[in-house]
């Protein structure tokens, strides 16, 4: 049970951030790591306790088994668990990275919960650092085949587990590289792309194939067994103003692959924040990775707008624990602003009324208005903000037309591939999974859908081989 008086006595200890001066010289992970004693000293504060909301449906989407191996790391026997851990995470070097930690704010200990996603990621790198992560070869074939289209953390975790039970698996992803939002997407500060491409390489070892460039066609994928689509929700929600397509004016997650692939390729990036005031529209996480980048970038200024007020600093009545708090949060990339431009880049219940393009058709500014709590805007509040970069990071809609239409598949109303009895299975031998299914959502529960998906997808193949042995 952890150490006794643990949680009295030890105080709840992250591992720290860089200082933002040194984080902004670089791209490099964000984030210092703590050595073993202070990480099994950590795990030493979770008590076991009876009732461990950190791995119920408040928790841990993959319900991982936290108090088991927290108490085994507590004692040193970081072996067995990390072999705990992998019972239930495919991936803890993408949760140990990214997670919201879910099962922190619903850890009996709340807003002083046990540093889970610290200690799982020490796990995991030290599995990898000592050689205790090895390919994993399944020791027979099924015979079935399975085609992935997405090599985002759904697809991955779903190509994983097929893989495991012996079909054989091939990813189908239209970029250069695997990995979804993991690759292009999350910033390399916020989880090392390194990582990424080690766990690709370890499934190639154990036995899933990957064709990269490469769009998912109907036709071509008409002799696989199954069909699992985990191709993101990646429709971006746009603004209702003319100019969205003036030269200056993109996309967030275009904005941050290409800010990857210019880390990736030591290139200049483009477009480039170097030099320019920028305006991030959406006040949310991506937002915030938008923020991070242009200030490494070099940008002159950053602004981020959001259209709702600011949380409140702490839990109202409506959301107690062991919900996940609707709180203030100040994220790396606002730290770093508040570093550099000496205030909170965010502005709260504003838009932008209008785009500004100088006589070449050019972004050159833009025009703001508040908001009332009806969300109209307020007369007389408009404000000119020099811009010669806009993003626009104010969500998703759903997933994108085309891979719909190119199956013939309609999404529902809220833009999702939801099979209407909740299950993951479409129709036929089509299956979906990620955020795809569920709208846009968190790399864990991408992680936990994708495996659910494989388990359905794995049942229709076992009833297929039967009816096939059946037939002959
Ligand atoms: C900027 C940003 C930052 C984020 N940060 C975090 C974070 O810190 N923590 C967190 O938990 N979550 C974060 N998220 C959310 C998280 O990344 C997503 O919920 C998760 O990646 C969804 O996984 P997925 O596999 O369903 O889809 P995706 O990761 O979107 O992957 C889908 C893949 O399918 C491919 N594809 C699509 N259509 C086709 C086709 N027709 N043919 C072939 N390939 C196709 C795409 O190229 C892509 O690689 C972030 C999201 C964004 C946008
Ligand atoms: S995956 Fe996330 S919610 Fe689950 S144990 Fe790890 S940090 Fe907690």
């Amino acid at each position: 049970m952890g150490l006794i008086r643990g949680f009295l006595e030890i105080p709840r200890a992250e591992n720290p951030y860089r200082s933002a001066e040194e984080r902004l010289s670089d791209f490099e992970d964000l984030h210092l790591v703590q050595p073993r004693e202070q990480r099994c000293r950590q795990a030493g504060r979770c008590m076991n306790c009876g009732a461990p909301f950190c791995q119920s449906d408040f928790g841990c989407p993959l319900h991982n088994l936290i108090p088991e191996w927290n108490e085994l790391l507590c004692r040193g026997q970081e072996r067995a668990a990390l072999e705990r851990l992998l019972q239930t995470a495919p991936f803890p070097e993408f949760t140990g990275h990214v997670c919201p930690a879910l099962c922190e704010k619903a850890c009996n200990l709340a807003d002083d919960g046990v540093t889970n996603r610290d200690n799982e990621l020490y796990l995991i790198e030290t599995g990898f650092a000592n050689g205790w992560i090895r390919p994993r070869i399944p020791q027979a074939r099924t015979g079935k085949t399975v085609a992935v289209v997405g090599s985002g953390p759904s697809g991955l975790a779903c190509a994983d587990l097929l893989n495991q039970l012996g079909h054989s698996v091939t990813v189908i992803e239209r970029a250069d590289r695997p990995g979804g939002l993991l690759m292009y997407g999350i910033p390399n500060m916020k989880l090392p792309k390194t990582a990424v491409e080690r766990r690709i390489r370890l499934m190639e070892a154990e036995g899933v194939a990957f064709l990269l460039n490469t769009e998912a066609d109907p036709e071509a994928l008409a002799g696989y067994d199954a069909v699992i689509l985990c191709s993101g929700s990646r429709k971006a929600r746009s603004l209702p103003v003319a100019h969205m397509d003036a030269p200056g004016v993109c996309f967030a997650v275009d904005y941050l692959t290409a800010a990857t692939k210019a880390v990736l390729s030591g290139r200049d990036p483009d477009p480039s924040a170097r030099g320019k005031h920028v305006v991030v529209v959406g006040g949310g996480d991506t937002g915030n990775d938008c923020v991070g980048t242009a200030l490494r970038q070099g940008c002159a200024s950053v602004t981020q707008l959001e259209m709702m007020p600011a949380a409140p600093a702490s839990r109202t009545s409506g959301n107690p624990w062991p919900e996940w708090p609707r709180t203030l949060r100040t994220d790396y990339g606002q730290l770093e602003a508040i570093a550099v431009q000496g205030k909170d880049p965010r502005v709260y219940e504003t838009t932008v009324r209008q785009i500004l393009t100088d006589t070449h058709g050019h972004l050159c500014g833009v025009e703001t208005v508040r908001l009332d709590a009806a969300h109209q805007p307020v007369p007389g509040t408009e404000q000119t903000l020099p811009c010669e970069l806009l993003l626009i990071a104010a969500g998703f809609v759903g997933c994108e037309e085309e891979t719909l239409s190119a199956f013939g598949l309609t999404a529902d109303p809220r833009g999702r591939l939801l099979p209407e009895d909740g299950s993951h299975h479409i129709g036929g031998k089509l299956f979906s999974a990620g955020d795809m299914r569920t709208g846009q959502s968190l790399v864990v529960r991408a992680l936990a859908d994708g495996r659910a998906a494989a388990r359905e997808a794995d049942a229709f193949l076992q009833r297929k081989t039967q009816i096939d042995q059946q037939g002959h």
